[in-house]
């Protein structure tokens, strides 16, 4: 980002994407979709181009075995605005996603499932509340897809998230959102973390909104999830969270309880010598003996851990050239009065 972008006085989103070249990139993952393909695309023109600003949209093939390329390559040919990336092989969703953040050029980003699953239509409304918010997340409140398999779990798992990460959705499941390009810049998505992506951007301080957003049932092609999902989706809960809180100082985790597994050895060490020398008690054969050995042994297990974790983590944030702190722009002053407030943009050190 050049000098003079950076000591600009802050914009609103409006005339941001009016203004620069590109306002509005569509990132689409596309895996094995062909005949969603087509009305897929007319319906996101006939939606995006009476808002009347610059847009493109990017499909990126995940690998697809059905013909969906040739399609997307049609689609292509007919449309300047649009923009095809062929993965070599299937990377997963998240992986398809951040090849279409990394070529996206919008002031604003939506991401979108290629199976008509989300309605283009709803596209200008999630515009709306990104004027004081940094990502906008679509609810599907109402949504088509069976119960028990889906919506029981994607219930659970929402308040789960919320409740771990402190960012508070109802629908982390949803890929209908929107991002203002800093976040998008910023985000590192890892694994299959596309649906943390609000919980992950969390550490830059994004304001999240979340609006209601239409859903329909799956009518051509197949989902590309099982049930196991669940699984995987709560491992890479446990991850986000631990990147979340102690990343940037993992001596906090893991010392503390390893602190707490020494002292608690030490105390119940400390009782058993006691009463040996004391009463001159057998303890030899106690099972207490070997717990307290066992919570002095990992508790430095645990510290030595912490430690190493502090080193990978200096490593991590070194090579990464990552920055551990992220600045707000706010208007100039002198500003006129009701000016919109400033969008923050991390620096990097260099
Ligand atoms: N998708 C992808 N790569 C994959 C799996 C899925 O790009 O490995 C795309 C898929 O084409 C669709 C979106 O991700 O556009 C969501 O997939 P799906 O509709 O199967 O998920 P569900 O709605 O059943 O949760
Ligand atoms: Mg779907």
């Amino acid at each position: 980002m050049s000098l003079a972008k950076l000591t600009e006085p802050t914009r609103d989103i409006d005339e941001e994407m009016k203004e620069t070249s590109l306002g509005l990139s569509v990132v689409i993952p596309v895996y094995n979709e062909k005949d969603n393909l087509l009305p897929l695309h007319d319906q996101l023109i006939s939606a995006i181009e009476p808002i009347g600003i610059s847009y493109e949209i990017i499909y990126v093939n995940d690998g697809s075995t059905d013909g969906s390329e040739e399609v997307l390559q049609d689609i292509q040919a007919g449309s300047p605005v649009t923009a095809v990336l062929h993965l070599r092989r299937n990377f997963g969703q998240t992986a398809a996603m951040a090849a279409g953040f990394d070529r996206a050029g919008g002031e604003v980003v939506i991401t979108m499932d290629a199976d008509l699953q989300n309605d283009p239509a709803d596209i200008p409304r999630l515009l709306e509340p990104l004027k004081d918010h940094d990502i906008v997340s679509g609810w599907r409140k109402d949504r088509k897809d069976a119960f028990w398999t889906r919506r029981l779990p994607s219930r659970i798992a929402n308040w789960l998230i919320s409740w771990i990460t402190g960012v508070r959705l109802r629908d982390y499941g949803c890929t209908l959102k929107a991002y203002r390009r800093e976040v998008v810049e910023n985000l590192e998505l890892w694994g299959d973390h596309h649906r943390f992506a609000p919980a992950v951007a969390s550490w830059m301080g994004t304001r999240v909104s979340e609006i209601e957003v239409n859903h329909r049932p799956r009518v051509r092609g197949v989902s590309k999830y099982s049930t196991t999902r669940i699984f995987r989706v709560l491992m890479d809960l446990l991850v986000v969270k631990f990147f979340l809180s102690y990343s940037a100082s993992p001596i906090r985790f893991f010392g503390g309880v390893g602190m707490i597994s020494v002292a608690a050895g030490m105390v119940i060490s400390l009782y058993l010598t006691i009463l040996k020398l004391s009463t001159g008690a057998d303890i030899g054969g106690r099972p207490l003996l070997v717990l307290g050995v066992l919570l002095i042994v990992v508790g430095l297990q645990l510290l030595l851990m912490g430690l190493l974790g502090e080193l990978v983590a200096r490593v991590y944030y070194g090579v990464m050239n990552k920055p551990i702190y992220v600045v707000r722009e706010l208007p100039k002053a002198g500003n006129p009065p009701g000016a919109p407030e400033g969008r923050s943009t991390p620096q990097r050190p260099g």
